[in-house]
C-alpha cells in the first residue's frame, strides 16, 4: 500500500480538523479478525472539497458520510475518498480487520505456557488504519472514546482509564487529543499489579504466565516510575496530563517500548525470568524513564511531520539518562550510554546510510522510518548535550518549558524548538544547528603530545572533519590521562579550530593512557594514540574512572570496525582488562561484543576456535574469582556457556548440575548452554525438544527454534531456511530467532548455498512481512560468509530498483559491516 507523502499530509491538514473519534472494537470474533466501528467527526475548511480517510480492512461492511451511504468497494489502496465535504462532517465506518503477527497493528499472540491469547495495539508508524478508520498523520490530533468487547475472562487496558460494563464491554475514559499512532488497546487475560503516586493511578501488566516475574520486579518498576514522575514534574513544570499510567509488558514486541499516552507497551523480555545483571536493570529503568519523558515530549507536543521524529527520540534519550543520574541509584547511566547507545550510534555513522540528525526531508511516512536509528537516538542526545554546553542548562530548560507550554496538545517543529531555546538563551543557533544537526558524519578527535624525558612539552587537540562532509563543529569535552591508575590531569577544552593547544598539560608528566573526550561529552571518533593502545593491556584495568574506560572500549570497537585496531589487539586488552572490570555495563557489553561481533566478524574462521578459547579462559578465571550471584559471576557464566568446548561441563549445566550460584532455575541461561551444544552438533533435535518440554513458554519456543536452526547439518539448515523464508506463518520473533541460528556453522561450506538464496528470498518477504519486522530479519539473516562473492552479490542486490525502503536500508547497513570485516581481515590477516 502506498505511503502518505508530506505534500498530501500538508494538504489534508490545511483542510481537515478532527473533532473527535469514537472507536468500537469487537475482539470476540475468533483468532483471525476483529470488528472495528469508527465514528469520526471533523470539520472542513473549504466546504465542497474532497479528501480521504485511511482504512486498511479485510472487509468493509458499511460506510456512511453525513447520513449518505457510500459504496464499501470504494476503498482502494488503503484509502477511502470523501467527496463534497460539508463544514461539519460525521463519518461512520464499520469494518472487519485482521490481527497481525509481525508486531505492527493489532498484534495477537498465543502463549504456549497456557494456550491463552494476548492482543496489543502498536500503531506506530502508519498502522492505525489497520485498526480503525482515521486521518493517519501526526498533526491531526483528536480526543478518543474507545469501547472494547472482549472475551469474558479478558482484561482491557488502553489510553483512557478502563471500566468493565455489565455486558462485558469495556469503556475507556475519553482521552486528551492524541495523534493517531498513539492509540492502543491491550487485551487478554493479563495479570496486574497496581499502585498510586502523587494522585496518578499506576498499573503494570503482563501475561498470566509471567505473574511471578511481574510481582518480583514490581517494586523496582514502580520505584523508577515514581522517581521519574517526580523528576519530570519538577523539570518541565507541567503535570502529567493523561490520567492513569499503565505499563504493559507484551509479547513479540519489535522495539523496546512505545510511548502510548497512559498505556506504555514494553517488550516482555524486560520482565527477566532468571537472574538479571545490574546493567539489564539499568537498561529497563532507562526505558521506563525514556517512555515517560515522551508523555511531554512526543505525546503532549507531537512533531508536525515524521522528519522531526528524531527530536522526540533525541530528547527522550537525553532526558532518561539525565533522570537516572539525578533521581535514581543508576548514577552511572552515562557510562551505559557510552558503551551501549553510542556504540550503536557510531555504527550507524560508519554506514553509507548515515544522515544528518535533522532536516532530512521525509517525503513519505515509510521513508521517515528509515532514519529512526542510532543517529536519531544516540547522536541526537549527544548533540543536545553539546547544545546545553553551548547555551547553559538553565536556559535550555527554560526553552524546553516554553516549547512544551506553547504547543501543548498540538504539534511542533525543529524550528519551533530551536526558536524557544534561542528566545530563552539570547543566542543565535543558526551556525550551531547547521554544524551539529544538519551535517552528516562526525569529526575525529585525537591528542598529539610532544614529550621530553616523560614530560609533556606540547599537547594539541586535533579535530578532523570528514573531507566529503565538511563541517565546523564546536566541541566541549575534556582530556584526561592516567599512569598506573593515578590521574595525571584532566583538562576541559573547547574546540572550535582544527588544532587547539592544551597549555595546562605542558610541563606535566606524560600519562601512559591519554583519553580525549574522557567524560564522553561530545560525539566524535576518538582516536587513541599508538602509545596509549600499546599501554592498554597493562593500564586499562587500573584506570579508576568507569566513564573513561567506556570511552576507551568504544574507541577500540570503533577501531576494530574501521580496521585501525586489529582483533588481536582488542583481544589482548580483553584478556588483561576485562576480568578486572567493575562497571556492569562495560563488563557485559564488552563480553557480548567480543563473543558476537569481534570473533565471528573480524576473526577468520580457522582462527575462531582459538579466539573463543581466549574469551573462555578470561571468563572462567572471572567466574572462579567472582562472588556468587553477582553481575560479575553472571556475566562470566554466560560467556563460559557461550564459548566453552567442554562437553562434560555443558552437558552438566544443561541438566542442572554444578551450576554457578543463582543460575539453578534459570531457563534463559540453560538455553545459552543448549545453543552451544547444538551449534557443536553435540545434541540433536530430540534433545532440543526435551529442553523445550522443560521450558514450554514463548521464550522457550523461540530458543528451541534458534537451537534447531544452529544444528550443523544440511537438513537442519534446509528446514530453518524454509521456516524463515517460506510463507510458514512464522511471527516476527520466530523469524529473527531462526535467522540467528541459520549462519551458525563450523565452516562456510555448510551454509554457502544459502548466500545467493538470501539475496533473492529475503527481499521477497516484503510481500507478506511488515517493514518494521522485515528490517530486523534482513539484518539478522544477512550471510555470515565473509567473502568477496557475498559482497558482490550484496552490491548487485542493493542496486535493484524493486526493494522496499526498509529492505534496502537494512541491506546497506549489513553490507557495510561485511565490508568492514573484509577490510579488517585484509589489513590484519589471520593472526590472533
Ligand atoms: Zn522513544
Amino acid at each position: 500500500m502506498r505511503s502518505l507523502t508530506l505534500a498530501e499530509a500538508r494538504e489534508r491538514s490545511s483542510l481537515i480538523t478532527v473533532t473527535s473519534y469514537a472507536v468500537e472494537l469487537d475482539l470476540d470474533q475468533g483468532a483471525e479478525v476483529f470488528g472495528s466501528r469508527t465514528v469520526v467527526r471533523f470539520t472542513c475548511a473549504t466546504p465542497g472539497s474532497d479528501s480521504w480517510v485511511d482504512l486498511k480492512a479485510v472487509a468493509v461492511q458499511s460506510i456512511e458520510l453525513n447520513g449518505q451511504v457510500l459504496d464499501p468497494d470504494a476503498v482502494s489502496d488503503g484509502r477511502l475518498t470523501l467527496s463534497r465535504l460539508a463544514a461539519e462532517n460525521e463519518l461512520t465506518v464499520v469494518a472487519t480487520m485482521a490481527y497481525s503477527h509481525d508486531g505492527q497493528g493489532l498484534h495477537r499472540a498465543t502463549d504456549p505456557a497456557d494456550g491463552q491469547d494476548y492482543v496489543y495495539g502498536h500503531l506506530f508508524l502508519d498502522a492505525a488504519p489497520s485498526v480503525y478508520a482515521c486521518f493517519d498523520q501526526p498533526d491531526l490530533k483528536a480526543p478518543y472514546d474507545v469501547t472494547v468487547r472482549a472475551p469474558q475472562d479478558w482484561t482491557v487496558i488502553g489510553n483512557g482509564a478502563a471500566t468493565r460494563g455489565e455486558d462485558g464491554t469495556w469503556t475507556l475514559a475519553t482521552t486528551r487529543p492524541l495523534a493517531t499512532y498513539f492509540v492502543t488497546v491491550c487485551a487478554g487475560p493479563y495479570v496486574s499489579v497496581r499502585d498510586e503516586h502523587d494522585g496518578i493511578p499506576l498499573g503494570i501488566h503482563a501475561r498470566a504466565s509471567l505473574q511471578e516475574p511481574l510481582e518480583r520486579h514490581a517494586a523496582e518498576l514502580f520505584d523508577v516510575t515514581k522517581r521519574s514522575f517526580d523528576y519530570f514534574h519538577g523539570l518541565f513544570g507541567i503535570r502529567y496530563p493523561f490520567g492513569e499510567y499503565h505499563q504493559v509488558f507484551v509479547p513479540e514486541f519489535n522495539a523496546g517500548a512505545m510511548e502510548n499516552p497512559g498505556c506504555v507497551t514494553f517488550r516482555d523480555q524486560y520482565l527477566y525470568r532468571g537472574a538479571a545483571t545490574r546493567d539489564e536493570l539499568l537498561t529497563r529503568a532507562n526505558t521506563v524513564s525514556h517512555e515517560m519523558s515522551h508523555m511531554w515530549f512526543g505525546d503532549l507536543v507531537t512533531m508536525k511531520w515524521w522528519d522531526d521524529l528524531w527530536l522526540n527520540e533525541s530528547f527522550a534519550e537525553y532526558m532518561s539518562h539525565r533522570c537516572l543520574v539525578d533521581a535514581t541509584d543508576y548514577t552511572d547511566a552515562w557510562v551505559d550510554s557510552s558503551i551501549v547507545r553510542k556504540v550503536w550510534g557510531y555504527g550507524a555513522e560508519r554506514s553509507p546510510s548515515t544522515h544528518p540528525v535533522a532536516g532530512v526531508e521525509a517525503l513519505d511516512a515509510q521513508s521517515a522510518l528509515q532514519n529512526f536509528d542510532g543517529i536519531s537516538y544516540a547522536k541526537g542526545a549527544a548533540a543536545l548535550r553539546q547544545l546545553i554546553a553551548y547555551v547553559g542548562d538553565d536556559r535550555f530548560i527554560a526553552g524546553v518549558r516554553a516549547y512544551l507550554t506553547d504547543k501543548s496538545y498540538g504539534n511542533g517543529t525543529l524550528a519551533d524548538f530551536l526558536g524557544a531555546i534561542e528566545q530563552a538563551s539570547g543566542k543565535d543557533l543558526t551556525a550551531w544547528s547547521r554544524a551539529w544537526l544538519l551535517t552528516a558524519d562526525r569529526d575525529t578527535i585525537s591528542v598529539e603530545v610532544d614529550e621530553q624525558n616523560g614530560v609533556v612539552e606540547r599537547a594539541v587537540v586535533i579535530r578532523e572533519s570528514p573531507a566529503d562532509r565538511p563541517a565546523d563543529r564546536p566541541h566541549a569535552f575534556d582530556v584526561a590521562g592516567w599512569t598506573d591508575g593515578r590521574e595525571l590531569g584532566r583538562v576541559p577544552v573547547t574546540v572550535t579550530e582544527p588544532m587547539t593547544t592544551i597549555a595546562e598539560l605542558e610541563g606535566t608528566p606524560e600519562p601512559a593512557v591519554l583519553v580525549p573526550n574522557a567524560s564522553d561529552l561530545t560525539w566524535a571518533r576518538v582516536r587513541l594514540s599508538d602509545a596509549t593502545v600499546a599501554a592498554l593491556p597493562a593500564q586499562l584495568g587500573q584506570v579508576p574512572d568507569a566513564q573513561a574506560r567506556a570511552v576507551v572500549w568504544s574507541a577500540l570497537i570503533d577501531g576494530v570496525h574501521g580496521a585501525t585496531v586489529s582483533p588481536a589487539s582488542f583481544l589482548d586488552v580483553f584478556d588483561a582488562a576485562w576480568p578486572a572490570e567493575t562497571n556492569s555495563s562495560i563488563l557485559t557489553r564488552v563480553a557480548a561484543y567480543a563473543e558476537h561481533r569481534v570473533v565471528p566478524y573480524f576473526v577468520p574462521r580457522p582462527e575462531q576456535d582459538a579466539a573463543l578459547a581466549r574469551l573462555n579462559r578470561a571468563a572462567t578465571g572471572l567466574l572462579e574469582g567472582a562472588a556468587p550471584a553477582t553481575t560479575e559471576s553472571l556475566a562470566a557464566a554466560r560467556l563460559v556457556a557461550g564459548t566453552s568446548d567442554d562437553e562434560a561441563l555443558l552437558r552438566a549445566w544443561a541438566d542442572g548440575q554444578g551450576l554457578p550460584a543463582g543460575l539453578e532455575d534459570d531457563g534463559d541461561f540453560r538455553w545459552i548452554v543448549v545453543r552451544n551444544l547444538a551449534a557443536r552438533g553435540l545434541i540433536g533435535g530430540a534433545e532440543i525438544d526435551r529442553f523445550r518440554a522443560k521450558d514450554d513458554t514463548l521464550q522457550g519456543g523461540l530458543n528451541a527454534l534458534m537451537c534447531r536452526a544452529s544444528l550443523p547439518d544440511p537438513e537442519s539448515k534446509a528446514w530453518a531456511w524454509q521456516q524463515l523464508t517460506g510463507r510458514e506463518g512464522r511471527s516476527n520473533y520466530e523469524m529473527v530467532h531462526l535467522a540467528r541460528g541459520m549462519w551458525v556453522a563450523p565452516d562456510d561450506d555448510l551454509v554457502a548455498d544459502y548466500v545467493p538464496r538470501y539475496f533473492s528470498d529475503v527481499p521477497a518477504m516484503s510481500g507478506w512481512v511488515g517493514e518494521d519486522a522485515l528490517s530486523r530479519v534482513v539484518l539478522v539473516a544477512f550471510p555470515r560468509v565473509f567473502t568477496e562473492e557475498t559482497a558482490s552479490l550484496s552490491s548487485e542486490t542493493i542496486a535493484r530498483d524493486d526493494l522496499t525502503p526498509a529492505v534496502r536500508r537494512s541491506l546497506v547497513d549489513a553490507d557495510a559491516e561485511l565490508r568492514e570485516a573484509l577490510a579488517s581481515r585484509q589489513t590484519f590477516g589471520a593472526a590472533v
